[in-house]
């Protein structure tokens, strides 16, 4: 196996309602005369994770870097910009797929770093701080941590109150009669 040192992460630079994956990524790619897909995964708008080019092999993603490297691309990101956050172009399953990846390339690779494209070139890409989100949004078990999850938690644990809060007053209501 390659000596991974960096994790980096792309967008497809896709609009938000294009619906591709890495078979049409490879398409792009063998048309440029490269041989296929030049990121070793893709994540899909609805967060399904794709397998590209072998981590075996190294990459086409990231000018100068690619021999250290994993690429992962993020489908979206069209007309993103540099100080974009992750939600402005992409979509919440795509933060869960990215963390369970990274989260599982970083027990086989404990040394890299995940890094953004636009760190390496002056591209947009992938339109959000790959390092910033990945650094602040995981705990210290590697578990996903971040705003969204927290209020989709705090959300079930709402609905589960008033449900109880409904069921007291139905049992309060049946006492006095
Ligand atoms: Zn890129």
């Amino acid at each position: 196996m390659r000596t991974i040192n960096k994790i980096i992460i792309h967008c497809a630079d896709t609009p938000p309602e294009m619906d591709i994956g890495a078979d049409e990524i490879n398409d792009w790619h063998l048309a440029r005369g490269w041989s296929g897909i030049g990121y070793h995964y893709v994540i899909r708008r609805n967060g399904t994770v794709e397998i590209g080019r072998s981590l075996e092999k190294q990459g086409a993603h990231v000018f100068g870097h690619n021999e250290d490297s994993i690429g992962i691309c993020l489908v979206g990101g069209k007309g993103g910009r540099r100080d974009d956050v992750f939600s402005d172009n992409f979509v919440f399953e795509q933060s869960v797929a990215l963390d369970d990846l990274l989260t599982s390339l970083i027990k086989q690779f404990p040394d890299a770093t995940v890094r953004g494209h636009q760190e390496f070139s002056s591209k947009a890409c992938p339109c959000f701080n790959a390092q910033t989100w990945w650094i602040e949004g995981i705990d210290l078990e590697g578990q996903p941590n971040k705003i969204d999850t927290m209020i989709l938690i705090v959300d079930a644990i709402d609905d589960q109150l008033s449900d109880m809060r409904q069921m007291l007053l139905d049992m309060q209501k049946a006492e006095k009669e």
